[in-house]
């Protein structure tokens, strides 16, 4: 398969109401332009430099969503272009990012991130973590941001019981979240698991490697 066949594939399978981020970590600027070219414009990337790298080099009219763990100190690189942070993982980095959006006189849309796999995740709010920065939100405690939605991951498993009812731990918190301010976005599902996270409630996905292929780490 090549990569217009995979994007095709995916696109077919999702349902319309279903965002789409192609998640182009470790992939050459050269196949994100090829995806873009058959009409993609949201990409997620998980490392700051690796972006930074990247923009400059691609359309200005991606929106670039960034997936991965994101320290403090490094929200001022993407903070003039970045479109969407789903990794927000604490009131600290909230507060960073509102900082730095308001530098540049624009609004940054934020993803809390939940824990909810089973097996042991490094980053991620507990779900009470999550309910204490979207109350400090709805008292407008933060400005240039605006929390859109929540974001998780399952664990990594072919079990789809499991995974039906980690998406499902995610989706009853987002109802709850939706019955104080109506969100936009629940994101979850990758490449293996996003039937089942649509199924659960999905209204964006996102998919690497089913996409671009495998990735390799060793470049
Ligand atoms: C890498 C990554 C993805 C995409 O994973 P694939 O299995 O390649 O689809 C999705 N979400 C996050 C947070 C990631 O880090």
């Amino acid at each position: 398969m090549n990569i217009q066949e995979n994007y095709n594939d995916i696109k077919k399978q999702l349902p319309e109401h279903v965002q789409l981020v192609a998640v182009s970590k470790t992939h050459p600027v050269s196949a994100i332009q090829d995806v873009y070219d058959l009409g993609q414009r949201i990409f997620g990337e998980n490392k700051v430099q690796e972006l930074t790298e990247k923009h400059p080099l691609l359309p200005k009219d991606i929106q670039w969503h960034i997936i991965g763990h994101l320290q403090t100190n490094k929200v001022k690189y993407i903070a003039e272009f970045v479109d969407t942070i789903q990794s927000v993982d604490s009131e600290k980095l909230v507060r960073e990012i509102s900082k730095e959006a308001a530098k540049h006189n624009r609004t940054i849309k934020l993803l809390l991130q939940v824990k909810i796999a089973e097996e042991e995740s490094k980053f991620g709010l507990e779900p009470a973590e999550a309910r204490e920065i979207f109350s400090k939100y709805l008292q407008d405690e933060f400005s240039n941001i605006e929390i859109t939605g929540l974001m998780g991951m399952a664990t990594f498993t072919d079990d789809k019981e499991q995974l039906r009812n980690e998406f499902l731990t995610l989706k009853h918190l987002f109802d709850e979240f939706c019955q104080l301010k109506p969100l936009e976005t629940l994101s979850m599902g990758m490449s293996d698991d996003f039937p089942v996270a649509v199924e659960c409630g999905a209204n964006s996905v996102r998919v690497g490697s089913a996409i671009f292929g495998q990735r390799d780490y060793s470049k």
